[in-house]
């Protein structure tokens, strides 16, 4: 059995090396990644169903490698949460979205709240809040400007602990969106439990809206709920006009996706932020 083993072993180690070499390479490399300014930020607005004006944005992250070119977040932020360096990630994206939220204050741009994903991780650092509070003070930044956004899945880990971090968070000013609403162990006392804003209904809901009614009749039920409890609720990853006059019939109040806009980075952003209203 050992020697059929190793002759298995033998037959697939070629690709299992380039694979975890690659793997190795890339953690590697994440490491290095900051401070060889290879990441960056892109923004994704988010949208008033009803009007199209833009009323906040998404930065998401994007690691631009020396060898391979940009490298999707869903690659290598499990890495990152894997290694533990996600949450020197968290920080830069918070110096970063600060930063560049003066920036535009400056060039006199409207200002909209912008949301930053955080990884369950950080608050298991005991230094995180008041590394996030270091950085609105030196920045100046008003807190209420800064959404952070925790997903559902990452609840069932460590409740007391992300509890109290997010109170001490909403205390500071900031506000707190539920990401990736319906794909985690969904517990509907989490709404009541945590002192979330905003409910972000995850795009796998929307992709069938048209014709599922399972999923529409989930979507719908989702926006009266988030209304009673008075949050914002957004959809994610709306592609298609009929998608976005369905969600408008339900009354959901803010829409993020590439029907209006993908991703941006900052000067197209701004661009965007100058004109207030998307088609
Ligand atoms: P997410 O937080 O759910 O972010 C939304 C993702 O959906 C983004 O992918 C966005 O580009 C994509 N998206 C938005 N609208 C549409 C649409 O209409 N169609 C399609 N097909 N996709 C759409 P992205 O930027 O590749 O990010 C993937 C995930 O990586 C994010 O999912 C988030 O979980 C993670 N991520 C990105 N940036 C950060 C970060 O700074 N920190 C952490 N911890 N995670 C991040
Ligand atoms: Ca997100
Ligand atoms: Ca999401
Ligand atoms: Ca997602």
């Amino acid at each position: 059995a050992r020697d059929k083993g190793r002759n298995t072993y033998q037959i697939y180690a070629p690709s299992l090396n380039v694979a975890a070499y690659k793997l190795y390479t890339m953690e590697k490399d994440l490491r290095k990644s900051i401070a060889a300014k290879e990441l960056f930020l892109v923004f994704q607005p988010r949208v008033e169903a009803n009007t199209g004006k833009i009323v906040s944005a998404e930065a998401l992250v994007r690691w631009e490698h020396s060898d391979w070119g940009v490298i999707s977040p869903k690659e290598f932020i499990p890495l990152a949460e894997e290694s533990g360096f996600i949450s020197e990630i968290g920080d830069w994206v918070m110096e970063q979205v600060c930063m560049y939220i003066v920036r535009w204050e400056h060039k006199g741009l409207p200002s909209v709240p912008i949301s930053i994903n955080i990884s369950a991780q950080s608050f298991l650092r005991n230094d995180w809040l008041a590394i996030i509070k270091k950085i609105l003070n030196k920045s100046k930044v008003d807190p209420a400007l800064i959404e952070l956004e925790i997903t559902e899945s990452s609840l069932i880990h460590y409740q007391e602990t992300i509890s109290e971090g997010l109170q001490t968070l909403k205390a500071l000013g900031v506000r707190i969106a539920l990401d990736d609403f319906g794909t985690g162990y969904s517990s509907l006392s989490y709404l009541k439990d945590y002192p979330i804003d905003t409910i972000k209904i995850d795009k796998s809901f929307i992709d069938n809206i048209v014709d599922d009614v399972s999923d529409q009749t989930i979507i719908s039920a989702v926006i009266q709920l988030a209304k009673g409890l008075k949050k914002r609720v957004v959809a994610e990853g709306v592609e298609t006009a009929i998608q976005l006059e369905i969600l408008k019939g339900y009354h959901c109040h803010e829409i993020q996706g590439y029907l209006f806009s993908k991703p941006l980075p900052d000067h197209e952003f701004q661009t965007v932020l100058q004109s207030k209203v998307l088609q």
